[in-house]
């Protein structure tokens, strides 16, 4: 496995994004919806350095099998109410970008005040909507990557960095 961002590069990456939201909500209650289970990492790493009154809610959205992306479902039981409030959407890579796209839409039709979204990774070239998230650490290249949340069949979520995942590595995984 090759090793594309550090340990530490990805708490400065962390830290980064945390001095933006702190700096754009400047104090007001947040309420944090984060996508499951990609953005467990980043967001128990981000919420510990944000400064305002915050909420922390969940949904869980699955798209992908193995490295294939496969038909999308959204469970929203766990997100909280975000009627009348300031939410921000985590996620831990934009890839197509179908993903938040479709939790967008399905959090709009709640009314919060307003909605942002963040994201650890965008990965280069392979949008397939037409806006990206308010707040993005790194611009990665297309390749599959795990670690810091990031999963390949739901294990390497546990590597403290990011590496890409090559060929090699896949036969070594258990099924
Ligand atoms: P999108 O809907 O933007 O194409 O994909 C977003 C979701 O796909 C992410 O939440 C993530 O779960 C998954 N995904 C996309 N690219 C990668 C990747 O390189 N590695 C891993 N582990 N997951 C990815
Ligand atoms: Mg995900």
């Amino acid at each position: 496995m090759k090793i594309l961002l550090s340990e530490k590069a990805l708490n400065e990456g962390v830290e980064k994004l945390a001095s933006q939201i702190n700096e754009t909500y400047q104090g007001k209650p947040l309420t944090i919806v984060g996508v499951l289970t990609g953005s467990v990492i980043l967001m128990a790493d981000l919420i510990r350095k944000l400064e305002m009154p915050l909420r922390v809610g969940v949904v869980q959205t699955s798209s992908y099998e193995g490295t294939q992306r496969g038909a999308l479902t959204i469970n929203s039981e766990m997100m909280l109410d975000i009627a009348g409030r300031d939410v921000l959407l985590i996620d831990d890579i934009f890839d197509t970008g179908h993903t938040l796209e479709e939790v967008t839409q399905l959090m709009k039709e709640l009314g919060p005040t307003s909605l942002k979204s963040l994201v650890l990774l965008l990965k280069t070239g392979r949008q397939e909507v037409d806006w990206k998230p308010e707040f993005i650490a790194f611009d990665i290249p297309d390749e599959f990557v795990v670690g810091y949340g990031l999963d390949y069949n739901d294990e390497y979520r546990n590597l403290p960095y990011l590496a890409i995942l090559e060929p090699a590595d896949i036969q070594g995984v258990s099924s």
